[in-house]
């Protein structure tokens, strides 16, 4: 990638329990990427093995609320009765130098950031089927059956918001969605808008 070539803004999106975590690992994992994670910040309670800083900045509900009035998120959400956002300052940074900057958000906050970057690259992860989602989030064993049957009505309500999204990839193996991500990502380098001018020289537009 040319030195002067704005990185990616890659939104990772879809119900909670499909997978986008684990998914965005396993891109993080692959060989020859440029892409930096935006860490979120929110006010639910870290879970077990969770580190400040790193999956997320754990704050209260108070240091929250001060920087929505402050400004400082790109999006921010209520999600289950906590506060989920990303801190704005890294993100523009990032991208100026180059990197593909992935945001791994739920669907309210990804129509946000629709409304101010028309072109990022917008990504739903689905689960295979909707057992698949229940099983997992049973599976996580985090949550007691209230917040989990809370979390699958919540799913009820993003899958129909599918079609607002670029492109939907399937999380039916942890490794395909990644990689189907990854040439996405590629893809998305290629097209002509965002390469012609690299060319254009040689294919002698004017
Ligand atoms: P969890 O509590 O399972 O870590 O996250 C709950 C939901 O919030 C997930 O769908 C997750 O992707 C989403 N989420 C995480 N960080 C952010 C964020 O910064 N903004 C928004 N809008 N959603 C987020």
């Amino acid at each position: 990638m040319k030195l002067n070539e704005r990185g990616l803004l890659i939104v990772i999106s879809g119900p909670s329990g499909v997978g986008k975590g684990t998914v965005r690992k396993a891109l993080f994992e692959m060989e020859g990427h440029d892409l930096v994670y935006s860490t979120s910040m929110t006010t639910r309670s870290p879970r077990e093995g969770e580190i400040d800083g790193i999956d997320y900045y754990f704050v209260t509900k108070e240091e929250f609320e001060q920087r929505i009035k402050d400004d400082r998120f790109l999006e921010y959400a209520k999600f289950v009765g906590h506060y989920y956002g990303t801190p704005k300052d890294k993100v523009d940074e990032q991208m100026a130098i180059g990197k593909e900057v992935v945001l791994e958000i739920e669907v309210q906050g990804a129509a946000q950031v629709r409304e101010k970057a028309r072109d990022g690259v917008f990504i739903f992860i689905a689960p295979p089927n909707k057992e698949a989602l229940y099983r997992r989030l049973l599976r996580r064993g985090t949550e007691g059956t209230k917040t989990i049957q809370k979390r699958m009505d919540k799913a009820d309500r993003e899958f129909p918001l599918a079609h607002k999204y670029d492109y939907i990839v399937v999380n039916d193996e942890v490794r395909n969605a990644a990689d189907r991500i990854m040439a996405i990502i590629r893809a998305e380098h290629a097209k002509t808008e965002r390469s012609i001018y690299k060319y254009r020289e040689m294919l002698e537009v004017k």
